[in-house]
């Protein structure tokens, strides 16, 4: 298998480079055998002579076997210094798509390496490009990086397409403006993104040539017929320069008029709006040395010669460009008095300048890559890093810190219109982002999704270079579950912005429905319209209680938050912030006269500091009284409860929900007859008419008695249970002197469960 027996039937002249390869290959063929690593130059005659084989018999449209094309693009690669399995891939690069070859049969027979770069140059050519716009053309750019995974796959298919660009002549006039265009749109940045100013010129005045035939005639026959005059003014410049180095012992490796490629000249005279002897007269040399020393030792020779005109000395050898340029850069009084720009650089600048990461292989690898200890994938990584250091032609920090994020792989995602857009997501993304990112309205009647033409849920993750369809229906309209699986922030906004336009009365009324269940039915209207609770909603980012109750509603925000804000605001509850305060029914004519009262003799008024414009009521429990120390809790469902200080059921409470409280002083000496029920266990002997007795004094201190229950037993005291009515600490007090001082009575105590 690893023989190679060229076949006789090899009708193309074979390039110099190859040739070697085969001798190379041939000679170490003695003692080959199939245990053996295959040699470099054994691996790259192997792939000539398979794509050889099996593109025997197919031609281009030009009429050449088609085996011309794999080995001209090989050829490319090879000039690039690429590796052997990259040339390989050059070879192959068509197979998979024209033979009856798998890729799975690459793979065995030239390693994993090679299948994968076939691999990816396949799946690349299977990308239909229709841009359109210039952001159309950079999603298809980096959509093109972020499928290729590896950027020497991206190389392969540069050369490809370079080789496809030359021989485009052949084409139909259509064909060759869609490809032209391609390669203009996506091809050529590609190639200037990666550095490779060689690919990137040749394609772009290829392209030019293609898709503006007269301009770029015009520019070539400017160009040729200025060609000599131009000439004839840098040669005598040149020679002059030539000499003095040579006096100075600098050798010179070459000194040339710089090469101008004519898209740019076309560019540069769009985009200043000059003719094009105003941008050609500019005269240019290149020269080339041997060490980073001799480029400064030239540069003083260049000023010695010729005067320097002031602010065009740039050096980036000293501090080289992002993409790692490195050159002098000059300008000089020439001698027809016109500007005269040189540049100074080593070999190695110059490949890098020309080559860009391609430049990496022939200084890093110094082209033997038996001896690399670089394995495939350090490559792939060092590849990587590379394009990170080596951004071209960026404008600013900004583009900087983007096109860093571009060329981070699988950081996005890409996928299709079926009109072929490419619309650029966040991974993970699904169906709903995808349509929310073409129109909030087609989000909001999505109603399902084609994947390369298959139905699929709406749920399911996007892959790159899925084609997507969104189906729409009038009356479809979001569902709270999508917020599960779109990914996109802007998605997840448009979704629960239609909730809270369309359905804000249903949202309102589950967030009062919601709130209500934790706060308390009792008073609860008046709670939200007090200012308590509007401080409420500004604390959680809303401008009304009403929004708080929608956002509350539809899920923005959780029933916790609001009732951490809200104990927040009772905590440092104001005691301006007044609603009606909750009375005692008996109370009406104070409740009017409260109504009819200023305000701020109301906020006074109120019996209980620290609860004011809040629902509130008087534990059971241990039914607290003015002048007994007090204290709040916030209750689930009703309020809060005034508790007395020392309640046994505080002990239970967490330390979040009490509230300070305490009785209001301006309060118990107001006129109005605010009472609060207090129970009261009496013991006495059982004897007829005690309890009227009890009932009577009660009654001539004016004291309302609410119930009253006797439990008597044979032989046992009676026990009276009285529901009493006291205003406030030293009224009960009373009360139970008074008492005490019947005679049958043995005991008397306040009910509730508290430490007395
Ligand atoms: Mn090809």
């Amino acid at each position: 298998m690893s023989t190679i027996v060229l076949n006789s039937s090899v009708n193309i002249p074979l390039p110099d480079w190859l040739k070697k390869c085969i001798v190379h290959s041939s000679a170490s063929n003695g003692n080959a055998d199939n245990d053996r690593k295959f040699s470099d130059a054994n691996l790259i005659c192997r792939a000539f002579e398979f794509a050889h084989q099996l593109h025997q018999g197919q031609y281009r449209k030009s009429g050449e076997p088609y085996i011309c094309h794999p080995v001209a693009v090989a050829g490319l690669l090879h000039d690039l210094g690429g590796s052997p399995a990259m040339i390989a891939a050059g070879f192959l690069h068509d197979v998979v798509e024209d033979t009856d070859i798998t890729i799975e049969q690459i793979g065995e027979l030239f390693g994993a390496e090679v299948r994968q770069l076939v691999e990816g140059v396949t799946k690349l050519s299977k990308i239909n490009f229709k841009s359109k716009t210039e952001s159309q053309a950079e999603n298809f750019r980096r959509m093109f990086l972020a499928m290729a995974q590896d950027i020497r796959v991206i190389v392969v298919k540069l050369a490809d397409r370079l080789h496809n660009m030359r021989t485009l002549q052949v084409m139909p006039d259509e064909k060759r403006r869609r490809i032209a265009q391609e390669t203009r749109d996506i091809f050529a940045p590609l190639a200037n993104r990666l550095g490779i100013w060689h690919f990137k010129w040749e394609l772009e005045d290829l392209s030019f040539k293609y898709l503006e035939p007269e301009a770029f005639r015009q520019i070539q026959q400017h160009v040729s017929e200025k060609r000599t005059s131009r000439e004839e003014k840098l040669a005598k410049a040149t020679a002059i320069l030539r000499d003095r180095l040579q006096q100075a012992g600098i050798k010179c490796l070459d000194i040339s008029g710089r090469p101008k490629h004519l898209y740019s000249i076309y560019q540069k005279m769009q985009r200043q709006q000059k003719e094009f002897h105003e941008i050609y007269d500019l005269a240019a040399l290149r020269i080339i040395v041997e060490t980073n020393e001799e480029c400064y030792r030239a540069l003083a020779v260049v000023h010695d010669a010729f005067r320097p005109i002031p602010g065009r000395f740039k050096d980036y050898i000293g501090l080289p460009k992002p993409n790692r340029y490195q050159s002098l850069h000059t300008g000089v009084i020439g001698l027809t008095g016109r500007p005269l720009e040189v540049q100074i650089r080593t070999m190695e600048m110059h490949h890098i300048a020309e080559y860009g990461i391609a430049a990496h292989w022939k200084y890093k690898e110094t082209g033997n890559s038996n001896n690399s200890h670089l394995s495939a994938t350090d490559e792939k990584f060092t590849w990587l890093r590379q394009l990170l250091e080596w951004q071209s032609d960026l404008k600013d920090a900004q583009e900087y810190l983007d096109s860093v994020k571009d060329n981070l792989f699988e950081d996005d995602v890409y996928v299709f219109t079926p009109k072929g857009d490419v619309i650029p997501l966040s991974p993970g993304s699904t169906s709903i982002d995808f349509a929310y990112h073409i129109h909030t309205e087609v989000g909001n009647h999505c109603a399902g999704a084609k994947v390369n033409g298959r139905m699929v849920p709406l749920s399911t993750r996007l892959q790159n270079g899925d084609i997507v369809e969104i189906m729409t229906q009038k009356n479809s309209h979001p569902s709270l579950d999508w917020l599960n699986f779109a990914r996109t922030s802007a998605a997840k906004y448009r979704i629960k912005q239609w909730y809270k336009r369309s359905r804000r009365e249903e949202n309102v009324a589950r967030g009062r429905e919601l709130l209500e269940k934790e706060l308390g039915k009792t008073g609860f209207d008046s709670l939200l319209k007090s200012d308590a609770m509007q401080s409420v909603a500004e604390k959680c980012n809303y401008h009304s209680v009403e929004d708080l109750l929608a956002g509350l509603g539809y899920g923005e925000i959780t029933l916790n938050l609001v009732l951490n804000r809200w104990r927040e605001v009772v905590k440092a509850q104001q005691p301006l912030a007044v609603v009606q305060p909750f009375l005692p029914k008996e109370s009406a004519a104070a409740n009017k006269a409260l109504r009819d009262a200023p305000a701020t003799s109301r906020a006074s008024d109120s019996p209980i500091v620290g609860v004011e414009g809040l629902v509130y009521h008087l534990a059971g429990c241990c039914t607290p009284i003015p002048g007994e120390p007090i204290i709040g809790v916030v209750t689930r469902g009703k309020g809060i409860s005034i508790h007395r200080q020392g309640c046994h059921n505080l002990e239970c409470v967490e330390y979040e929900r009490l509230v300070p409280v305490c009785w209001n002083p301006a309060a118990e000496h107001s006129s109005r007859p605010y009472t609060y029920p207090v129970n009261i266990q009496i013991e006495a002997l059982d004897r007829v008419g005690v309890l009227k007795d009890i009932l009577s004094r009660l009654s001539d201190q004016g004291i309302n008695v609410r119930y009253a229950q006797v439990k008597t037993a044979i032989g046992q005291p009676a026990l009276m249970d009285l529901g009493i009515d006291i205003r406030d600490r030293p009224q009960l007090e009373q009360v139970f002197v008074q008492i005490k001082k019947m005679s049958d009575i043995l005991n008397i105590r306040r009910v509730g469960q508290i430490n007395e």
